[in-house]
């Protein structure tokens, strides 16, 4: 069923031709309402005039997308032009079963390994409540694993063996850093952990993975110097909205010492300009906590919002350009600190956002930050069920450990101030904020 179009034919004259003008025309329009680039454009309909070539009319477009991305993909001989990676592929065919079928679920998982990736991702995330990030890492390693163990086979738990698991650890280890060998071993020991709560046994598994040597305080965070620091935030001009979005992001980071999951969630309602306070919900470790809010960053706040993209969205950073008006992603947050580092010309091992989390932290500010808390009454404190996001359930006879895991699952505890919590449960909202007006806080 491959197909031979000419040379000179455009995708989206391709892509008319075997579906139809209309349908063609909505998936191109449904792209560009999105604000993809217009090469991206041009290959996911490659992608889907490809799709729509080989497939035939006996089942349901899903079910077709599904078979397209496993069976035919891999082996794929057709004489067309397009793109064969799996990602770009799977992108491309969400979009255009959500612009022709109006289904917003993605595509049934397409291999085995994708299934069981995808299972022990939903106990991550509704067992564990653990952070996206983690949960996008712990895929990831699983992924590796199982990929290298079973290839595009069924998976077998009768196949894992002590040594499997610990030569994987240690072929991975000879290529990353100590941390991160640590990571794989951690994650799989999840994933073990994961198997032993399904019923799989796997006794003597997870004592096989190798535990890598991490001394504490065997190295100095790493940090910014004044100097590189000065550089850095002189590196965003404020002339676009975009650069002001980044420079508030950059004096969030450096001020208050956030993580980049913290700063992409922050929203509107989080910031009280009359107490001249913020509150942060960490969706990292479910707890909240109420920072101040200096004269320049709320200088810098003020001025992104005034220029900040017509949303319906809550939180206060969004996307500009592509998928404008979207909330950001902790990535997107990385990727403008990285470009920053570029811009002030600091070395290419400056990277991360974890850098700018330790710099807050050498600062003269904190010390002044962390009493203006400590005065306030601002204490780091657990936060009541209502304000987090990330509800956290966990069935009847789950282990302790699992119950361990789950400690911080959004109930007021005995460190949770208690005008606070009378005050929330009297206002029946969410976080009670102190009310005492503020001036910012000059740091
Ligand atoms: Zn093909």
């Amino acid at each position: 069923m491959s197909g031979t179009p000419g040379l000179s034919e455009s995708p989206l004259a391709r892509l008319s031709r075997v579906t139809s003008s209309p349908e063609a025309a909505h998936y191109e329009a449904t792209l560009r309402a999105r604000r993809l680039a217009s090469t991206t454009i041009e290959r996911y309909l490659q992608v889907s005039a490809h799709f729509a070539e080989w497939r035939t009319s006996t089942t349901t477009v899903a079910e077709a997308v599904a078979t397209f991305l496993s069976t035919h993909l891999p082996a794929c001989t057709c004489a067309c032009r397009g793109r064969r990676t799996l990602f770009e592929n799977r992108a491309a065919l969400r979009l255009w079963l959500r612009a022709t079928t109006g289904a917003s679920a993605s595509p049934p998982p397409s291999t085995p390994i994708d299934a069981e990736v995808e299972t022990y991702d939903r106990y991550l995330r509704d067992v564990c409540g653990v952070a996206v990030q983690t949960r996008v890492r712990r895929r990831r390693h699983v992924r590796a694993f199982l990929t290298e163990v079973f290839g595009a086979q069924p998976i077998r738990y009768d196949v894992l063996r002590p040594s499997v698991l610990t030569s994987f650890v240690t072929r991975r280890a000879q290529h990353v850093r100590p941390v991160t060998a640590g990571a794989i071993a951690s994650d799989l020991r999840s994933y073990l952990r994961y198997l032993a709560l399904q019923g799989v046994a796997v006794a003597g598994l997870p004592e096989a993975l190798p535990r890598v040597a991490q001394w504490r305080l065997a190295s100095v965070p790493k940090h910014l110097t004044p100097t590189d620091l000065a550089r850095f935030l002189a590196a965003f001009d404020r002339a676009t909205p975009r650069s002001r979005r980044d420079y508030a992001m950059a004096l969030c980071l450096v001020t208050w010492g956030l993580r980049a999951c913290e700063v992409a969630g922050l929203r509107l309602t989080d910031i009280d300009w009359r107490s001249a306070a913020v509150t942060i919900r960490s969706s990292k470790v479910h707890r909240a906590r109420v920072v101040p809010l200096t004269a320049d960053l709320g200088d810098a706040l003020a001025g992104y919002l005034r220029v900040r993209p017509p949303t319906d969205r809550d939180h206060v950073f969004v996307r500009i350009g592509v998928l404008e008006g979207e909330a950001l992603t902790p990535s997107v947050v990385r990727s403008a600190m990285r470009l920053g580092y570029a811009r002030a010309g600091l070395p290419a091992s400056v990277t991360g956002t974890h850098r700018l989390r330790h710099t807050a932290a050498t600062r003269e500010s904190a010390r002044v930050l962390r009493r203006v808390q400590s005065e306030r009454g601002w204490t780091r404190c657990h936060a009541p069920a209502s304000i987090l996001q990330n509800s956290v359930t966990v069935p009847c006879g789950w282990s302790s450990t699992t119950r361990r895991n789950t400690r911080h699952s959004g109930r007021p505890c005995g460190r949770w101030p208690r005008s606070w919590a009378a005050r929330s449960r009297r206002s029946g909202a969410g976080c009670a904020r102190p009310s005492a007006t503020a001036e910012p806080v000059p740091v």
